[in-house]
């Protein structure tokens, strides 16, 4: 059945965290806001993100956020300003969400679930009275030239037209909770330039031996440094954290981290294999481990050295270090001499992983590229190229660390735009004013 709609002021595409919150940005102002979801569910995503407890924001302020944002964070200092993780914590608690701060800044729901976070923008969104439509993919999006109305085609069901139109229909990555990267033609249709999309915080693949032995394999590391090499051999990232080995290679936040660094050199040098070096034990000198080992062979002398390594460093870790670096198997722990502990501390200081590639997009927990940000403006936005046009979240070329980083680009994009478009449809243009903040 064709039908066709009335014209509405603001038409959300997209039922994600970003879009979620520019419907209740824009419902707030008083304007009646649609909600289009492909999808049979709201916030999919959001409900896997920060494994299902979904991290909602940073509690640590914008310049740790932006410095965190390493895809474009810069372009959210105006966004920020207007909606800041403070803010987001604010319209949680209000909205009855306990919020908790854990390590790294990272904020949680208390009740540790992700539905807890999305019940309460499904209860604020229906107390604004918007309306969400269910299982109604967007296919085009067209700008009907002098009459300031969008038209919207919903996949052979009819089609809307709008005032304003808000794109939230997120990357491409983990394509089964609904982002298939649809919005991305939506804005080249416009103009827009498209900065190809590439997995971030995506696992890392290795051909090492040691990897596809699977010697490693399920062995999970705490607070190591990981120190990623370009194939110059200087140092491309360093960055802290956890990680585990998986039958593939290596994953875990440190890894994704590492991963978008890992992701660029790999698009300049396809072929090379990349030295990721862990230091599985950065808070020890050289001083702390010669003494600590050496305490422990001068106690247990015929104990094989293995096992006095066992309450050193992860033994699997150490097995395979040792085989490595030649130590007979059997070796007993008064065999080792003093070069071959210092030998074995550089070792473990710079335990050497080849990386052959990373994971795709399908398997990564942010898309990075997306729709071009010159194209865009950061205050409110809207499209540099045609009015009333607005982006919000992970469709645009912007990704950051895991951490409720992107979570809190969502939120906070989300909000401004949908202040905006309100302010469009009433006043003619996207007022660069602070969005009413109601609570
Ligand atoms: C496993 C996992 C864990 C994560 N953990 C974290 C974390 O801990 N911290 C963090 O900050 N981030 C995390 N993220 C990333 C975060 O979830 C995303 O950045 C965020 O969800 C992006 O929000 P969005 O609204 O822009 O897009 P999305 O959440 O992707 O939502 C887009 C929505 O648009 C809909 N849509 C798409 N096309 C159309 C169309 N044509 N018509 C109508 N609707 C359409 C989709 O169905 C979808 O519902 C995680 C992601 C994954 C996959």
């Amino acid at each position: 059945m064709t039908s066709v709609s009335a014209d509405l002021p603001v038409v959300v595409i997209g039922g994600g965290p970003a879009g979620l919150m520019a419907a209740i940005g824009a419902a707030r102002q008083g304007i009646h806001t649609v909600l289009l979801e492909k999808g049979d569910r709201l916030g999919r995503k959001l409900l896997i993100s920060g494994g299902g407890r979904c991290n909602v924001t940073n509690a640590r302020g914008t310049e740790h956020i932006i410095a965190n944002i390493p895809g474009n964070g810069r372009f959210l200092y105006s966004s920020l300003a207007k909606w800041s993780s403070d803010d987001i914590i604010s319209f949680f608690t209000t909205l009855g969400v306990q919020l908790k701060e854990e390590d790294r800044g990272r904020m949680f729901p208390v009740t540790n679930k992700a539905m807890t976070v999305l019940n309460a923008l499904l209860g604020e969104l229906s107390d604004l009275d918007v309306d969400v439509r269910l299982l109604s993919p967007v296919s085009a999006l067209d700008y009907e030239e002098g009459g300031g109305v969008y038209r919207i085609d919903l996949h052979g069901n009819g089609y809307l037209r709008a005032n304003a139109v808000i794109v939230a229909s997120g990357g491409c990555s983990a394509p089964e909770t609904g982002s298939t990267g649809d919005g991305y033609a939506f804005a080249q249709g416009f103009g827009h330039t498209l900065v190809p999309p590439y997995p971030t915080s995506v696992p890392l693949v290795s051909s090492d031996p040691l990897i596809t032995a699977r010697h490693l394999q399920g062995v999970s590391l705490r607070d190591i440094v990981l120190t990623l090499y370009d194939p110059r051999g200087k140092v491309a990232t360093r960055e802290e954290g956890d990680m585990i080995f998986t039958h593939f290679g290596l994953s875990g936040p440190a890894v994704l981290r590492v991963s978008q660094y890992a992701v660029k050199l790999f698009q300049k040098h396809p072929d090379a294999k990349l030295k990721l070096a862990i230091d599985i034990m950065p808070a020890v000198t050289r001083e702390q481990f010669l003494e600590n080992v050496w305490g422990r062979i001068e106690e247990h002398p015929r104990r094989g050295f293995k096992t006095i390594m066992k309450d050193v460093a992860p033994e699997r870790l150490v097995e395979a270090a040792l085989r490595i670096m030649g130590f007979a198997s059997d070796q007993l722990a008064a065999e080792v001499g003093k070069k071959q502990l210092e030998a074995l501390y550089e070792f473990l200081k710079e335990f050497p992983v080849a990386i052959s590639g990373t994971l795709g997009l399908e398997r990564a927990t942010v898309t990075g590229g997306g729709v071009g940000l010159q194209g865009i403006d950061p205050r409110t936005m809207q499209s540099k190229l045609v009015p009333g046009l607005f982006f919000a979240g992970e469709i645009m070329d912007v990704h950051g660390h895991t951490g409720g980083y992107n979570i809190t680009v969502a939120f906070s994009t989300g909000y401004v735009a949908g202040a905006a478009a309100a302010d469009y449809v009433r006043v003619g243009r996207a007022a660069n004013t602070c969005p009413t903040k109601s609570f």
